[in-house]
């Protein structure tokens, strides 16, 4: 006898992210296919159990939406994408629960073979988490404890007007995309911004294909005679993802925000006297398929690798899509995105969303190596239709925003570097 097919059903709720570190551990019985992006919570189940599961969501008071079934024969995908841009590959792919950067999709197995052959560096899809946790959604705290005065003078120094002067000046060029002269411009503008605040400068050449991009890395030796490293990176590239490298690609939120952010923190360090080394890295060849990061990653000898404490990107940091202005971190491990949310606690009011599933920007080449890393973007729900187009203008960028997460990132660096003397 042939076996019925089984109807599948998922429905929704919401949660505040208050109630859900109290209520953690009831949740569970929901059943065990029940995913968190943010206070959102998707929750799948057979048709069979569903009954129980509404029955289990009234006991401890959660309005589940009505459930929907599933397509036959299909299965439920955990998709991480930039900006919309699965959304946009394919668009009549059915969207399950939505939302923004992580998207859970219901796919047939010869629709999940497409999708995932799909040579795209603007999204990736794997199996749903089993971990149950796409991404966290934490609650402001008020800071559990004072920072010192000289980190917070140094945090205080973070200015929104520095920042967006620039950010114009790196907007200016057509674009930046690796494969352009304007490229080598943007990298000789920065490399003389960086010299001019006082750091070792040097450019590291990062072959794609038969043509060569660059690094910019700017150094600040520490004090102490035995010294771990700090890193504050962004991709300095764009890209138009219509048209060819000679196309109009300004990338001010992709990733001019993210540039600037590390010009502006080599503008706050430039007088601090710091225990351990720093490096600020411009990154080439990121939309391409994170060359620049890659090839860091795999030149740094073990000696660099096992005295790294933390390397932390920047990408579209200045675009405000969140209400209240939220930070997304992605980390490969907890203890670094806890350092990171409370210095978001402490230096900003901006609330924090936490995933331990990387993807897509130059924290991921540090991560599959085992080295601690972690990006900071603005909050998972991003609407930004203009990355990758001529549209990633300066109309759409909040310099007041940006300034949040580099003060989140200043006291976070600046904590790890220490002070000499
Ligand atoms: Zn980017």
């Amino acid at each position: 006898m042939p076996i019925a097919e089984v109807d599948v059903k998922y429905a929704s709720y919401r949660q505040d992210a208050a109630l859900a570190d109290v209520r953690r551990g009831q949740n569970g019985d929901l059943g065990d296919r029940q995913y968190r992006f943010g206070d959102q919570y998707l929750i799948i189940a057979d048709d069979i159990e569903w009954d129980s599961v509404a029955e289990r969501a009234r006991d401890i008071g959660v309005g589940l939406t009505d459930p929907k079934s599933l397509p036959d024969d299909s299965k439920v995908y955990l998709v991480r994408q930039k900006g919309r841009l699965f959304e946009k590959a394919f668009p009549a792919a059915q969207i399950v629960h939505n939302g923004g950067r992580f998207l859970a999709v219901s796919l047939s197995e010869q629709e999940y073979e497409r999708v995932s052959q799909h040579d795209s560096i603007c999204f990736e899809i794997s199996p749903m988490p089993d971990s149950g946790v796409v991404f966290e959604r934490r609650v402001h705290r008020s800071a559990r404890r004072e920072a010192s005065a000289w980190v917070r003078a140094l945090v205080d120094m973070v200015s929104a007007d520095e920042y967006q002067a620039v950010l114009e000046r790196l907007v200016s060029f057509p674009t930046r995309h690796s494969m352009s002269e304007h490229y080598h411009s943007a990298v000789k503008l920065c490399k003389e911004l960086l010299s001019n605040l006082g750091y070792e400068t040097r450019l590291q050449e990062v072959p794609i294909g038969s043509q060569v991009a660059s690094n910019v890395i700017a150094e600040k030796s520490g004090g102490l005679s035995e010294r771990k490293l700090v890193i504050a990176m962004a991709h300095l590239d764009s890209i138009n993802i219509q048209g060819n490298s000679d196309s109009t690609a300004p990338g001010a939120d992709d990733n001019g925000s993210g540039s600037a952010a590390i010009i502006e923190i080599a503008r706050v360090l430039q007088d601090h006297v710091p225990e351990h080394d720093l490096q600020l890295i411009l990154l080439g060849g990121e939309e391409l398929g994170l060359f620049g990061s890659k090839h860091y990653v795999s030149v740094l000898d073990d000696a660099d690798k096992a005295r790294l404490l933390a390397a932390v990107n920047m990408d579209m940091i200045a675009s405000s899509n969140l209400n209240p202005p939220t930070v997304l971190i992605e980390a490969g491990d907890q203890a670094i995105l806890d350092e990171l949310a409370t210095a978001a606690d402490m230096f900003t009011t901006l609330h924090v969303e936490t995933s331990l599933n990387p993807f897509a920007s130059d924290h991921v080449p540090f991560i599959d190596a085992g080295l601690p890393a972690a990006l900071t973007i603005e909050g998972a729900d991003s609407q930004n239709d203009n990355i990758h187009t001529e549209h990633d203008t300066l109309v759409h960028i909040n310099a007041g925003l940006a300034r949040e997460i580099i003060r989140m990132n200043v006291g976070f660096i600046t904590g790890k570097l220490g002070k000499a003397h």
